[in-house]
């Protein structure tokens, strides 16, 4: 084990006791990535059941040892230096229908796996978010939506562990915002599962249009291209500065939003490159690695975008991806 750490030995063996949980050593994040970039973290644990991710979690705490969360790796940047610490992953993924009508899904579930299950009942919603990749987990924590709809419009209660222990809050608790929770400003919270209301709808109906946006989406990511989607977050018309807003045309205004990739566009990113990683030609919002990319590629090229947009528009786009490691 690294050294790094300084933990003591009997704690990877208590860790490795517990039931459900695997233990890896100086493992390569490319592999557990989208990215594929990363090197590696001291300990990557997995823990497919909630009372042993919870044991796991706060033995890190008590020991003082740096972790963090990780959940599908679809929506990160992971240093090439890796992580020092432990990073831990919970793999519970049942999905189910509750007595009171409810669904309730561990974090450890694919979105995708949670979207299925939806339409199969005939339950609208969540049927635009079809084939956005990720685990539950990583969708409450970022407020995950597609096509209209996001995760805060159905996530009733949300269940985490903090430091203190385990815990059950409300929507209103999770202040949802675009792309935003408090998950995202309160990282020490690990979501360990959530229930969502739906409302009844025709299930053929709901398929026809998850199938749909499935093939759209397919066409604008296509699933083995190594990306996090978009990286930067869309920007709301109204907090604009005025200048920035007056340029924009209205026919480019959605749901009082102008997508990040039009102020991408206008200062050339469609097609830039640094080292080995692109931005789409035909996504100026679309970051990926066709296959030696690396971290520090990625950071610089953000970096130099993000500059393009401040010099011209007078604002700072805010990255959706999350860096990991750094
Ligand atoms: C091709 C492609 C298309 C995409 N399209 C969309 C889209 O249309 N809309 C959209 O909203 N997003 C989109 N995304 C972004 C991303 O897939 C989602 O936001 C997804 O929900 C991230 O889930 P994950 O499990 O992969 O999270 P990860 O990438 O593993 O982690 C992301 C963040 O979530 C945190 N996290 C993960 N699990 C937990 C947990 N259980 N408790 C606490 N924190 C946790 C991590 O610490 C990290 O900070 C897209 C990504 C790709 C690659």
């Amino acid at each position: 084990m690294s050294n790094v750490l300084h933990a003591p030995a009997e704690w990877l063996a208590e860790l490795r006791a517990l039931p459900s949980v695997t233990v890896l050593e100086n493992e390569p994040l490319a592999a557990h990535t989208r990215f594929a970039v990363g090197g590696p973290a001291d300990l990557l644990i997995d823990a497919g059941d909630e009372a042993s991710f919870v044991h796991a979690l706060l033995l890190c705490r008590a020991l003082g040892i740096p972790h963090g969360v990780l959940g599908a790796g679809s929506n990160v940047i992971a240093s090439d230096e890796g992580f020092r610490g432990a990073l831990l992953r919970f793999s519970a993924a049942a999905v189910e229908r509750t007595p009171d009508g409810l669904v309730h899904a561990q974090t450890g579930a694919s979105l995708q796996s949670l979207v299925s299950f939806t339409v199969e009942r005939g339950l609208e919603g969540l049927h635009t978010l079809e084939r956005i990749p990720g685990s539950v987990g990583g969708a409450v924590y970022g407020n995950a939506g597609a096509y209209g709809h996001s995760m805060h419009q159905f996530v009733r209660r949300a269940r985490y562990v903090d430091a203190r222990g385990v815990w059950e809050i409300d929507n209103a608790a999770c202040e949802f915002d675009y792309r935003e929770s408090v998950f995202k400003r309160h990282k020490d919270r690990a979501i360990l599962s959530c229930s969502l209301e739906l409302p009844a709808a025709d299930p053929e109906a709901l398929a026809a249009e998850a199938l749909e946006i499935r093939k759209v989406r397919d066409e604008k990511f296509p699933p083995s291209m190594r990306c996090a989607g978009s990286i930067f977050k869309n920007l709301f018309l109204a907090n604009l500065p005025a200048g920035a807003a007056d340029e924009v045309p209205l026919s480019v205004v959605r749901e009082g939003k102008v997508a990040a990739a039009w102020f991408l566009e206008q200062v050339g990113a469609k097609g830039l490159r640094e080292g080995g990683v692109r931005i789409a030609h035909y996504h100026a919002n679309l970051i990926y690695n066709p296959g030696q990319g690396t971290a520090a590629e990625l950071r610089t090229l953000i970096a130099e975008v993000k500059r393009r947009v401040l010099d011209r528009f007078g604002f700072e786009l805010e990255e959706e991806v999350q860096y990991l490691g750094f």
